[in-house]
C-alpha cells in the first residue's frame, strides 16, 4: 500500500462578469493549474515526486490573487499540457488501482479534483480513497479541531521549511512529511467518527455500495422522473425500498436521502446533479451504509427543509391574504372610517 499526497492549485474566474464565467461557472469554479504529489511507501517515506503545470481551458486569465499567492505565472500555465493529458499522467503514475490512498490537507483537493475530470467527462472512480490529514493531525495532537495553515503544522514539528508554500509540489512534500509523523493506520481506523460525515462529500472515503451515472439528461424536470433518482433497491436484498424519492438538500448541487430496509438496515443516498455537455444535465448517485452521526446531520437538514417549507407556505398564504384585503380596500377606498387603511 503506497500513500500518496496530492497538492493542487487552481485558478478561478477573475470576475463573474466575464465571458468565461456565464459559460462555464455552474459547472467549473475552481481550474486546476497545478499539480504536485509525492508517493510515500509502507514506512512513510518518500520515494518518488509527480510535478505539472496545467493550462486552463476555461479560466486563462490568472487571477491575481493566485499570482500572489502562488509563484505559478501566466507564461507557466500558457506552455503547460492541457488537464486530461496531465490527469491521466497522474494516474498513471499513482499505479494500479486499489493499491493507495490519497492523503491531503485540508477537505478541498480532492473534490477540486473530482469536479475537473468530470468537467473534462473522465473517469472519477480511482480517487475514491482519500483523507484529510487535517483531521488526523488535530485528533493525535489534541489541539482543537481548526483547520491549521501547513507552514503552522511544520512549524509545530520544527521541520525544515526551505522551500517555499503554496507550490504544489512543495506542498505536498510539507504534507508528505506531516505524515510521517502521525500514526495514520490508527487515524484511518477513527476518521469516520472525526470528520463530520456529510462534509467529507459524495464520494467520502470508503468507496460507496452502489454509484449510477446517468449523462445527457435533456431538462431538469425530467431529473427526478427518472428511476435512476427517484427509486431505491436494497444493495443486499434488492427489494424496492423507495419510490418517489424526495431529496433533501444538502448544499450547492448536493442532496441527500436516507433510506430503510427492514432487514438491511439504513442507508445514505447522495446525488450531484451537474450541468453536462451542451444543454443537458448529468446525475452521480451512490449509496451508503448510513452512520447515527450521519442520520442526525441529515435529519437537522430535513428539519430545516420542512419549516422553510412551511415558512413559504405561509408567506403565500398571507400574500392571497393581503391581496383578497387589497380587493377588498380598493372597493371601500371611499370609507374613511377602514381601520386597515395606512
Ligand atoms: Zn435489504
Amino acid at each position: 500500500m503506497y500513500y500518496i499526497v496530492l497538492d493542487l492549485e487552481w485558478n478561478q474566474p477573475v470576475s463573474r462578469d466575464t465571458h468565461a464565467y456565464q459559460k462555464y461557472g455552474n459547472r467549473l469554479t475552481s481550474e486546476i493549474i497545478q499539480f504536485g504529489a509525492v508517493k510515500l511507501d509502507q514506512n512513510k517515506r518518500i520515494i518518488d515526486s509527480f510535478e505539472s503545470m496545467v493550462q486552463p481551458q476555461c479560466y486563462k486569465k490568472l487571477h491575481p490573487h493566485v499570482k500572489r499567492l502562488t509563484s505559478i505565472t501566466q507564461q507557466a500555465i500558457d506552455n503547460a499540457p492541457r488537464f486530461p493529458q496531465v490527469a491521466e499522467a497522474f494516474r498513471q503514475w499513482c499505479g494500479k488501482d486499489g493499491t493507495y490512498v490519497f492523503l491531503t490537507w485540508g477537505y478541498d483537493d480532492m473534490p477540486a479534483l473530482e469536479s475537473n475530470l468530470a468537467f473534462h467527462h473522465l473517469d472519477t472512480s480511482w480517487i475514491n480513497r482519500w483523507y484529510n490529514l487535517q483531521v488526523i493531525f488535530n485528533q493525535q495532537e489534541g489541539t482543537d479541531s481548526n483547520q491549521k495553515a501547513l507552514s503552522a503544522v511544520i512549524e509545530y514539528y520544527q521541520l525544515e521549511q526551505d522551500d517555499q508554500f503554496h507550490d504544489a509540489l512543495n506542498d505536498a512534500r510539507y504534507t508528505g512529511l506531516i505524515a510521517g509523523k502521525l500514526d495514520l493506520e490508527q487515524g484511518f481506523a477513527q476518521y469516520k467518527e472525526l470528520v463530520n460525515p456529510l462534509i467529507v462529500g459524495i464520494r467520502g472515503f470508503d468507496p460507496p455500495l452502489e454509484q449510477i451515472r446517468k449523462q445527457g439528461i435533456p431538462n431538469k424536470k425530467l431529473i427526478y422522473t427518472l428511476p435512476a433518482v427517484s427509486t431505491f433497491l436494497c444493495p443486499e436484498c434488492k427489494m424496492t425500498l423507495h419510490t418517489g424519492i424526495r431529496w433533501v438538500h444538502q448544499s450547492g448541487d448536493k442532496y441527500l436521502f436516507l433510506a430503510q430496509c427492514p432487514e438491511h438496515g439504513k442507508f445514505l443516498l447522495r446525488l450531484r446533479i451537474m450541468k453536462g455537455t451542451g444543454e443537458t444535465f448529468m446525475i452521480y448517485r451512490t449509496a451508503e451504509r448510513s452512520t447515527p452521526e450521519m442520520e442526525t446531520e441529515y435529519h437537522i437538514r430535513e428539519q430545516r427543509e420542512l419549516e422553510r417549507a412551511e415558512l413559504l407556505k405561509a408567506k403565500r398564504a398571507a400574500k392571497e391574504e393581503q391581496q383578497k384585503d387589497t380587493i377588498q380596500t380598493e372597493q371601500s377606498s371611499d370609507d374613511p372610517s377602514d381601520p386597515e387603511q395606512p
